[in-house]
């Protein structure tokens, strides 16, 4: 049922059975999109583990991500020993690969939000999965992988967000990223309800966005360079060690500053195509809006990452980050 589990959920199907076994564990669909699998022997170093993909419906390598790694757990080649709930997020827009339906799903995990439709009522659903998933877990530690493509290719091709919270990430999460793949951390300068956020904010999880290469129909993602992220679910829902690699292979970055679109009449003055973390020199106009202004460079060269101009108004158009020092390992 694991392997099938993906393409059921985007068939629409419903599985004969919401609970089964397999080798080393058990599952239990609890709705579309949200399945728990419990371990038949919890290891020592388990951590309650949150995987989320397709938050945003066009972003398909996580998917394939996750089916692989399904598939191996069905196969037994990857053995449970943790807890772990797997979340697809916005299922109307992956079936029809778009970002979203009707408003980005990754702005709205607040226990504060009040907005009503589709993609509000599915970040409720999902921040309850969460909650109820870490109250039955709550003797472990807090684990969330929000797993993303960017719209864009980037400078730094994998890379993570690591949301802004009170708790602070620990020493090893660095290293098991760096052994994963990842090259580029940008650590968030305020609070951003991204359903990584969300575990961070509410549940003091270690938890992180991962940028995973560019967005990409399904079947044309290069799946080979994310075999280390894979090593790291693997491991971690096996509930090992991860494989370690020193902090200071990533770059780090933080963000200075968010460029929101105020006005109807927004562009951005830089190509379509540009790469993330490209650095823009003091005196360079980045973004004209008819109401905020011309957004001009400043004494210190800035760093773009998310940049799209067809944000709605109110919106984030782009991060604006600089070079920071990596954290102490
Ligand atoms: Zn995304």
């Amino acid at each position: 049922m694991l392997s099938e589990w993906l393409d059921w959920t985007l068939d629409g199907e419903r599985p004969a059975q919401r609970i089964g076994r397999f080798a080393s564990g058990s599952y239990l669909l609890h709705s579309p999109g949200i399945l728990e699998l419990t371990p038949n022997t919890q290891h020592s170093g388990a951590h309650a583990c949150v995987f989320s993909a397709a938050i945003h419906g066009n972003e398909t390598a996580p998917v394939e991500l996750l089916g692989a790694w399904l598939c191996a757990l069905e196969a037994n080649t990857v053995q449970l020993g943790a807890p772990v709930l797997v979340i697809l997020g916005n299922i109307p827009a992956l079936k029809v690969q778009q970002r979203y339906i009707t408003t980005n799903l990754n702005r709205l995990f607040n226990r504060e939000l009040t907005e009503l439709g589709e993609e509000p009522d599915r970040a409720r659903a999902l921040m309850e999965a969460v909650d109820t998933f870490y109250a039955r877990h709550h003797t472990l530690p807090k684990l969330h992988y929000d797993l993303h493509t960017a719209i864009r290719d980037s400078l730094y091709a994998r890379f993570v967000v690591e949301p802004f919270a009170e708790t602070s990430t620990d020493a090893t999460q660095w290293q098991w990223l760096a052994a994963a793949g990842m090259q580029a951390v940008l650590h968030q300068h305020q609070h951003s309800w991204t359903f990584s956020h969300y575990s961070k904010h509410y549940h003091s999880a270690q938890a992180f966005t991962f940028e995973l290469g560019r967005v990409a129909p399904f079947g044309n993602n290069d799946m080979a360079a994310l075999e280390p992220m894979l090593t790291l679910i693997s491991t971690l829902s096996a509930g090992i060690e991860p494989p370690t690699k020193p902090a200071d292979s990533m770059a780090f970055f933080r963000v200075k500053h968010e460029l929101i679109r105020q006005a109807e009449a927004f562009t951005l003055c830089f190509a379509d195509d540009l790469p993330n973390f490209s650095r823009f020199e003091p005196g360079t106009c980045l973004a004209n809006d008819s109401v905020a202004g011309d957004f001009i460079v400043e004494e210190t060269p800035l760093h773009v990452v998310f940049p799209n101009a067809n944000v709605e108004i109110g919106a984030r158009a782009a991060l604006l980050v600089v070079p920071s020092k990596p954290i102490a390992t």
